[in-house]
Order: C-alpha cells, then structure tokens, then sequence
C-alpha cells in the first residue's frame, strides 16, 4: 500500500507552520482517537497515519528530509513508523506532549528530570545586644541530603531495577472518564517509570536520608525582626542530580529588658523621682555601650523625649545610625514613712492652694472640666 502524503494526511498546505501542523493534528488525532472509536479498525488506521505525519513534519529535520526526498526520505528513521517496538516510545511521546493539555491533563512531566530541591527556613532568634553588633551563631538544621550509600538512586547497590509493571515505564497511565481518557501520574511509581526491587537499606528506596547538621551563620551587625540571611545551597538537596535548594534564617530579635527597637532608633523609659524632676539634675541612663550622662533640666514633666543622637542602631542596610530615646517618667513615692509624709503635708500647705501658679497643667484640666459641666446644664 502506497503512502498517502503526509500534508494531505494533515490537511494541511505545504507551506504550514508548526503552529498550524500542530492544530490539524489535535484536531484529527481526537477525531480518530482509538478511546473514542473502540473496535473500529479504520479509525485505528486513521489515527496511526496521522500521527505518523505528525511525527515527521513537527521535526524541522525530518520535515526537510520528507519534503526534498518524500516517504523514502523518513521511512527507515527512528523505527521507521509506528509499527514496532522502537516506535511505541516515539509514538507516546507525541501523545504525551500534544494531549496533555488537550484532556487538561497539564501535560507530562519528565518524573526523571533534574528537580532543584526546596529552600528551608530557619526562625532563628537573638538578642537585641547581638543584632546590633553582629555575631556568629551554629544552628543545627535539619534537612534532606542525597543518601551517600545507593548515590541518591534509592536502589540498593548492585540490584537492579525493573519497569514499573502498571504504566510500562511511562510514568502516566491512562484513566476512562467517560468519553474522554485522562493522563494521570502513574500510582505504582508515582510517576518514575520505574520500580526498585530491593530498596536501599539506608534510605529505604526515598534516595534522600534525613541529617542534622551544625551550620555557622554570620549576623550581620544591624539585623531586624523579619531580615533575612541566604545561605546559597544549603536547602533540601535536588533529585535526580538537581541543585539543592538554599537556607534562609529569619532573624527574630528576642523582647529587651530595657530598650524596645524601633527600626534604627531604640526607645527606653527612665524613671526619675519628682525631687529631680522638679529641680533638675544629671541622670544616668543605659545606652548599648554603656551608661552616659543625661541632664534633666528642672521643671520636667513626666513623658518628655530625651534624644541621645547616635546612640541607635547603626542600619543593617547602611546609613547613620539612629538615636536613643528617653522617655522620663516621673515616679510616685511609697513607703513613705509618717514623718516624710509630714513632710509633704507642710509642703503642700506652703503651696497655699496656688494651683495655678506651681501646677499650671492641672490648674487649666479643671478649669476645663468646670466649664466642661456648666456648659451641659440646660
Ligand atoms: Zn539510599
Ligand atoms: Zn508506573
């Protein structure tokens, strides 16, 4: 029997392009396809012609060839057809490639290929003393790592390995959902085409074997809560001799006792006793490199800002470091004995109820008030 031309297979011009070869195909191939014609041998006919033109003029090279020399320019190459053994392999990956969007099956993934393994995280928290000046910290991570003793294969060394019985080495297999077939990833070997008959006794057939392993991370001096350090390749190793991912450790910067951080400025609360907030006086007050000297001029109140320039957080990222701020907060005597309460009684006389004179603040608030509840009376 006589070849018919393959564009005239395809109903196709000769002049078709890839794009146009690929569409008649598709369309002609579920037309004929042996899923929706069951038991029809024309159909079965059809569909095999097609494909086999499909499969020469989709290849740039073999269109060339069948397009100067005609069928005698193809036939003889890569099993010469579909016919035998060598072409059932071509002939499925043609299906593959092509059906797989077709019947949304997202098309098929080589289960063999090299795959990049994931990234892993590490929460790793500090003190703030250590974010600000930088340090070194061993974390132990643990992760995936190839297995050393079968080479990251998952067979034992020296067995052999036999193809996958359910899907014959392919790694899909095809599912009847109603009219249609469906691709679906092989359940035997999850897609690997190929099953292990002894798995190797360290790993266990996974390839891979866990390990803990004790990593020394450099911190930068100025890290944040939420900053991020990549350690490249330090992640879960990659299959099939992919790379392997990378590390990030995530910096958390551990509640300080004394100063909370606010971005490059930190912030602290220091209490003073009203004697020296009244009549001024030098406070010491902690900064990160130890404690310095603050004025508190007389008359402060309580909440007011002092800001130490500098004396912040020098950014991670670069520019001048921030300032500490010191908010004084003016605190209430106790445990005052009877004869400093005394004290204070006497005191308070020698205010002579001038509130407006010594307590302005207070004297305006019930001021305010006092109007506050005239003006509600009707
Ligand atoms: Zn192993
Ligand atoms: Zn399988």
């Amino acid at each position: 029997m006589s070849k018919r031309d393959y564009y005239e297979v395809l109903g196709i011009e000769r002049g078709a392009d890839q794009k146009e070869i690929k569409k008649a195909y598709r369309r002609l191939a579920q037309k004929y396809h042996p899923d929706r014609n069951p038991d029809d041998d024309t159909s079965a006919e059809k569909f095999r012609e097609v494909s086999e033109a499909y499969e020469v003029l989709a290849d740039e090279e073999k269109r060339a060839a069948y397009d100067q020399f005609g069928h005698a320019g193809v036939d003889g190459q890569g099993g010469g057809g579909f016919g035998g053994g060598a072409g059932a392999g071509g002939f499925s990956d043609i299906f593959g490639d092509v059906f797989g969007d077709i019947f949304g099956g997202g098309g098929r993934r080589n289960p063999n290929a090299p795959q990049r393994g994931a990234d892993l995280r590490y929460n790793l928290e500090i003190d703030l003393e250590d974010a600000v000046a930088g340090t070194t910290v061993d974390i132990r991570v643990p992760r995936h790592i190839a297995c050393e003793h079968c080479d990251g294969d998952g067979a034992e060394p020296g067995s052999s390995k036999e193809t996958c019985p359910t899907c014959h080495g392919q790694g899909q297999v095809r599912m009847q959902q109603g009219f249609f077939a469906v691709q679906q990833t092989c359940p035997t070997c999850h897609g690997a085409g190929q099953s292990i008959k002894v798995p190797c006794r360290k790993c266990h057939g996974e390839g891979r074997v866990r390990e803990t392993r004790t990593l020394s991370v450099k911190i930068p001096a100025g890290v944040d809560t939420g900053d991020r350090i990549r350690l490249n390749n330090e992640g879960e190793s990659g299959l099939n001799g992919g790379p392997p991912g990378d590390l990030y450790v995530q910096a958390a910067i551990k509640p300080h006792p004394i100063f909370e951080r606010d971005g490059r400025h930190l912030l602290c609360d220091v209490p003073i006793n009203f004697i020296d907030a009244t009549l001024g006086g030098e406070l010491e007050v902690p900064t990160l490199d130890g404690r310095v000297k603050l004025k508190i001029p007389p008359e402060t109140q309580t909440g007011k800002m002092f800001r130490l320039k500098g004396k912040g957080v020098k950014p991670v990222r670069g520019g001048p470091p921030g300032d500490l701020l010191c908010k004084v907060v003016v605190e209430t005597p106790v445990n005052l004995s009877e004869e400093q309460k005394d004290l204070l009684r006497s005191f308070q006389e020698s205010l002579d109820g001038s509130n407006s004179h010594h307590s302005p603040k207070k004297s305006s608030f019930f001021d305010g008030v006092k109007k506050f509840f005239e003006d509600m009376k009707p």
